[in-house]
């Protein structure tokens, strides 16, 4: 596990647990020397997690859409900054740079962002794990919503199974490092293939 990708909120939340969890995320993925890759912004929690890793001496490679240079305060500090055209970009060089997924407590932007990495991975546009780093129960009721998509059968179990839950990011590492990624529904197909039958 090279590298790992961390969506998260750009605002700090109303709990220093939040700050505290972004601020150990940080400085963890730095010691265990694998580089962080994030949304390349200096706002909320976005931006504790690239400093922490920073100081701890870590890699650290942010991708903004140039849009939001301003409004997300595009990170000058990073070992690599990519500013790419827009959203869709943004997702894909992140996810063509990490090995995994990790969201810590966010809002709708970090929602969509591991949702759409957990659902690449249904489709067999990759073959990464995905988790959610629940701390203080933060996502409890989310995963309680995704348990019941499989049990009204809309989500096969084996996607749900391969979530990965954990109260802290040394946890979630470990489970990363035994990842064995579940059967794609259709099978494996080309990321190409895929965008240009999404762009008709
Ligand atoms: P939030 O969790 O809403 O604070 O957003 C966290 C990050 O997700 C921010 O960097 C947003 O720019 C980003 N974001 C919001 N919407 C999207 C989207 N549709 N695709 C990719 N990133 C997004």
């Amino acid at each position: 596990m090279k590298s790992i990708a961390i969506f998260c909120g750009s605002a700090l939340g109303k709990d220093s647990v939040y700050l505290n969890v972004a601020q150990n995320v940080g400085r963890y993925l730095a010691q265990q020397d694998i580089t962080l890759v994030y949304g390349g912004g200096r706002s909320g929690l976005m931006g504790v997690v690239a400093d922490c890793a920073l100081q701890a001496g870590g890699k650290v490679i942010g991708v903004i859409p140039r849009v939001l240079v301003d409004k997300e305060l595009a990170h000058p500090n990073l070992t690599e900054l990519h500013v790419v055209e827009d959203m869709q970009q943004r997702k894909t060089k992140m996810s063509e740079l990490a090995d995994g997924f990790v969201a810590i407590p966010g809002g709708a932007g970090t929602l969509e962002e591991i949702f759409e990495q957990w659902t690449w991975a249904q489709l067999g546009i990759h073959l990464k794990p995905c988790a959610f780093l629940n701390v203080d129960g933060f996502y409890d009721d989310l995963l309680k919503f995704l348990t019941l998509t499989a049990e009204k059968g809309f989500t096969h179990q084996r996607f749900i199974d391969s979530l990965v839950a954990e109260d802290n990011i040394e946890a979630i590492v470990e489970k990363f490092k035994h990842f064995a990624a579940p059967e794609p529904k259709w099978g494996m197909v080309e990321k190409t293939e895929f965008l240009v039958a999404m762009d008709q």
